[in-house]
């Protein structure tokens, strides 16, 4: 009997094992569920748009409201089990991981393979209410904020946009047990104090200032401890999690507060990921395993110990790019300092990228970590120069020789007449036409090129925060 009893434990771990590893079999075939008509970040209303209005039965799709400027935003619902599931994505215009990822997630609902008894079981026991982009207006122009100026995550409580009084509706409607708040963070933030992006980081949102933990909350924290476990397979130590100070303005901070259990994902930065789409990836997954382990109640059975063994997120502990210990020169006499660079870029009319970088700070900055790092001993490091000769456009910079140009401590140039591709030239930063030598820098704040060289001559130029070898 004992025996007995010991063989079945043994197997029904086993079955637990086997089901909870379903996400690698997922990850498989992501590429088929990928929607492929996204394949950057700023996609905007209008593709969103078109794809939730094809989406046939068994999905339910209709109009749940529209933005101040009058785009709908839509309520995409799944399923008819009898716990009920709410996500929402892009409150923060500028933040889209995680609505690629529901686009995604769409296509897996549609399909049918090996995986249609996973979809029976979500359907069966969960109704999935989705609410992709819900701030359409600051996706429009790329921008956190609605067109009202407003922080969608701080009017919760005052409830003025009409994006804001959607999501409470929806939520109240639905009487969710579940919430999932999707947004972006910076990409400069580690996973406690190491060398690890914070690629994605959870919060099981605190609902007063005394952070205490009820039924609602705890749950939060036994499924976010899975959902880290599920992520270690693929970003092992990228994985951090939020400082849990109540703020009583936020969403998910009142969401957890009006009774559902919510669970933050933001997506953060990985190296050789800028577009994200690696991300996008870990967000399906991640999601995914977590709507089989609430279908499941596996939760059930987790300890909120693994949610808080999470490192928390350090934040402003990346650079782009780190030149480390070169010396720069003040008044004639030259410094040991370490330069951190930061790329950024500046989206016209919610289109078009101007990329850039700017010196994010430099002194001892043994403290930081960074994507790219060069070792700058020996080396100088002086402003990069202006070329003397205005040119007349953006498409004459481009035929330019830039190599010889770097050779010669080069790596701006003016143009007199200036367009907006003028932004998207990468080897050599494009200045207006009265743009003064003298004022190139290399100081925090200053976006001016460095051009580093070893006995006085040019071994490598840095353009836009990118690192050239000449
Ligand atoms: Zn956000």
């Amino acid at each position: 009997m004992r025996h007995f009893f010991l063989l079945s434990f043994a197997l029904l771990l086993n079955m637990c094992d086997a089901d909870a590893q379903f996400d690698q079999a997922l990850a498989k075939n992501y590429e088929l569920y990928k929607e492929p008509s996204i394949t950057h970040r700023r996609f905007k209303h209008e593709v969103v748009e078109g794809l939730v209005k094809r989406l046939a039965t068994p999905f339910k799709v209709e109009p749940a409201g529209a933005s101040i400027e009058g785009r709908n935003i839509y309520k995409v619902s799944i399923g008819s089990g009898p716990v009920k599931v709410l996500l929402w994505s892009q409150m923060h215009g500028d933040e889209s991981t995680a609505t690629m990822a529901l686009m995604d997630m769409f296509r897996f609902f549609q399909a049918s393979d090996q995986f249609d008894p996973l979809r029976r079981q979500l359907l069966r026991e969960l109704t999935i209410v989705f609410i992709p982009m819900l701030n359409p207006d600051g996706a429009e122009r790329f921008t956190r904020r609605n067109a009202l100026g407003v922080d969608l995550n701080r009017d919760a409580l005052r409830l003025q946009s009409p994006e804001a009084q959607l999501l409470k509706r929806v939520r109240d409607e639905l009487k969710a047990d579940w919430g999932f708040n999707l947004h972006d963070q910076s990409r400069y933030y580690a996973a406690g104090m190491q060398s690890n992006t914070a690629t994605i980081s959870f919060l099981a949102p605190a609902y007063n200032y005394e952070k205490e933990v009820n039924k609602i909350r705890g749950r939060a924290m036994q499924l976010i401890g899975l959902m880290n476990g599920t992520l270690q397979n693929y970003i092992p130590g990228k994985v951090a999690r939020y400082n849990d100070d109540f703020e009583p303005r936020a969403f998910g901070d009142n969401i957890t507060k009006w009774g559902t259990s919510t669970i933050l994902i933001e997506s953060g930065g990985l190296v050789d990921d800028p577009e994200k789409q690696e991300i996008r990836k870990l967000n399906f997954l991640v999601i995914m395993s977590a709507l089989e382990a609430i279908a499941a109640h596996r939760y059930e059975m987790a300890d909120r110990a693994a949610y808080e063994a999470i490192p928390f997120n350090e934040s402003n502990a990346f650079m782009d790019l780190t030149l480390r210990e070169v010396e720069i020169e003040r008044n004639g006499k030259w410094y040991t300092v370490d330069i951190g660079l930061r790329r950024d870029e500046t989206i016209v009319d919610g289109e078009s990228v101007m990329s850039g970088a700017y010196v994010a700070d430099q002194g001892d900055l043994s403290t930081y970590f960074s994507y790219e790092n060069f070792s700058g001993r020996d080396y100088q490091a002086t402003p990069g120069r202006i070329y003397p000769k205005v040119m007349p456009n953006t498409a004459a910079v481009r035929k330019l020789d830039h190599r010889s140009l770097w050779l010669q401590g080069y790596t701006a140039v003016r143009v007199a007449q200036w367009d907006d591709a003028a932004g998207q030239v990468q080897e050599m930063d494009v200045l207006p036409p009265n743009e003064k030598d003298k004022e190139q820098m290399i100081a925090p704040g200053y976006g001016s090129g460095v051009v580093l060289k070893k006995g006085g001559k040019v071994e490598y130029v840095v353009i836009k925060g990118r690192l050239y070898e000449l």
